[in-house]
């Protein structure tokens, strides 16, 4: 059935990724691609035209029942249940490869629905996704209990020992701003540790996890093991979160949806992880070189349009390299090309929907009202043709001499909007770096180890990167501290939270 105007595709697009967008899409539950049970759909959108791009299912509560059914079944199925940890690690590496192989389908898939360039797609969303189906897949095979040596008790022997044990149903909700590697991020340590998943992707960017869905059946993982429920938040999410079916939730998204999801799992008691909001402090050193510290801090913040939880929003310079600082990194943002993902040359694309635009701009307009001064951008780009006329676009935008009392320093936007701020004297800097109830990351940027080691150990966040920026790897830790999360993602510590550990007492006497 065609459902998009594959006519208003940009030249480029590869053929497979025309065709996979003219498909109606359904929920892919235990194996099967079938209709939401109330045959309901919503519409993607081309946030670069504003036009529709694909039908998806909009699900509801019954569907997610009927996932959660898929999901037991498949975890007491043999196919699956009694597979060799070799051959789970086989399962993942085999869908790595097909993430490589499906790679520029996969971008461009990303690229028209989230908006963001293809050749961040490609690099980011797709080559992370592999990377961590290929890091995890490591994993089954060498995750291993421990031997505990206890005291002999009541003149009793006891041999003592730990095994690791899928925690069960795992239900993984994912926000917009990378949709398919947030998907990996949950996906890759749930199944390396033999769990099912029901996984919900974002409304506005449900296309590449429904992609990945078809990778995985090709992979050869049993039906049911993965199984994905598009929808409404506030229906499909909220079904999942409260389901009694569900043994964890896994949650990426903003501090207020988590809170909700964290209710909605107190009436089982499942397990919680969440990976929420940030405001992240980026933090220059008198000793920093201006020019390239103003680029780095320009990535930063502009990298995925400013939707990036760690995006470096707050920006802190010394008082004496303040005004080179900013001269050069207005001059770097108003060199950003603005334009549709798909456009080669584009370095930025739109926000992700109009809703998210709106919400954008009137933080610049609670800004402005609040005194802040408009460095650059703030307004919608020139330049960009008819056929983006009704497209989600903002110039890259800093405001300066913010102060913290201030809602754009305090809140989280999530768009290409820096606030940039003085300061002077080091403890009071880390004073309002902690500021904020988000604690995800910070970056410095300095020669000074002595002082970097200082700063990076009294900022509260997650992760904390010194003369570089938003660096991520699978092998690395991921959180937040304070509103920004419980848990961290990736690296080994993240395979305790999606597993079990049962202690065995053996009596050898
Ligand atoms: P969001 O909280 O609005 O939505 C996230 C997901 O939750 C979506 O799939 C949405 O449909 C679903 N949802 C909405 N209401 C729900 C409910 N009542 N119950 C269950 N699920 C529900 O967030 P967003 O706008 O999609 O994403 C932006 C936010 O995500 C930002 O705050 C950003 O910082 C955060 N984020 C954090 C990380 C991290 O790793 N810390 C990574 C990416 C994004």
């Amino acid at each position: 059935m065609t459902t998009s105007d594959t006519t208003f595709l940009p030249a480029p697009t590869p053929f497979g990724v025309a065709s996979f967008l003219a498909r109606e899409h359904g929920l892919y539950i235990g194996g099967r691609w079938r209709p939401s049970e109330s045959g309901q759909t919503l519409e993607s959108t081309n946030p670069a035209t504003g036009r529709p791009l694909s039908t998806l299912a909009s699900g509801t509560p019954a569907d997610v029942d009927a996932a959660v059914t898929a999901a037991r079944a498949a975890l007491a199925d043999p196919a699956w249940r009694d597979i060799t940890p070799l051959q789970r690690g086989e399962l993942l590496h085999r869908l790595a490869e097909l993430v490589e192989a499906n790679a520029e389908d996969l971008a461009f898939i990303e690229s028209l629905d989230n908006g963001k360039p293809v050749a961040v797609a490609r690099a980011v969303d797709v080559g992370t996704t592999a990377k961590l189906f290929r890091y995890f897949a490591g994993w089954p095979s060498k995750f291993e209990g421990a031997t505990i040596p206890l005291s002999p008790r009541n003149g009793l022997r006891i041999l003592n020992y730990t095994v690791h044990e899928p925690i069960g149903v795992v239900g993984a909700i994912v926000p917009w701003n990378f949709p398919m590697s947030m998907a990996a991020w949950k996906l890759a340590p749930a199944l390396a540790m033999g769990n099912a998943v029901v996984l919900k992707p974002a409304e506005e960017t449900s296309l590449s996890t429904l992609r990945l869905a078809e990778l995985v059946e090709q992979a050869g993982f049993p039906p049911g093991v993965v199984n994905v429920v598009t929808g409404a938040g506030s229906v499909v999410g909220a079904a999942i979160a409260a389901h009694p079916g569900v043994d964890k939730v896994a949650f990426t998204g903003s501090t207020e949806t988590g809170r909700a999801v964290t209710r909605a799992a107190l009436g089982n008691m499942k397990k919680v992880s969440l990976e929420l909001g940030g405001k992240s402090p980026h933090i220059v050193f008198p000793d920093a070189d201006p020019v390239a510290v103003a680029a780095a801090a320009s990535d930063g913040i502009f990298f995925n349009q400013g939707q990036t939880c760690t995006a470096g929003s707050r920006l802190y310079v010394h008082s004496d390299i303040y005004d080179d600082v900013m001269s050069a990194l207005v001059d770097h943002a108003r060199r950003i090309v603005v334009g549709p993902g798909q456009d080669p040359a584009t370095q930025m694309g739109p926000l992700v929907s109009a809703r998210q635009l709106a919400t954008v701009r009137s933080y610049v307009e609670s800004g402005l009202d609040q005194g802040a001064f408009l460095a650059t951008g703030g307004s919608r780009p020139g330049g960009l043709g008819e056929e983006n006329a009704n497209g989600y676009f903002l110039e890259p935008t800093v405001l300066a001499e913010t102060t913290h009392a201030m809602r754009v320093v305090q809140e989280e936007i999530f768009g290409p909007v820096l606030v940039a701020m003085r300061w002077t004297e080091i403890d009071d800097l880390v004073d309002k770096a902690n500021d904020s109830p988000y604690g995800l990351a910070a970056g410095l940027w300095t020669n000074n180890l002595t002082q970097a080691h200082r700063v990076a150990a009294a900022i509260k966040a997650g992760t904390v990167w010194i003369n570089c920026f938003n660096m991520t790897d699978p092998a690395s830790p991921f959180g937040g501290y304070k509103q920004s999360g419980w848990g961290r993602e990736m690296g080994r510590g993240v395979l305790e939270q999606y597993t079990e550990t049962k202690s065995v007492w053996v009596n050898l006497t």
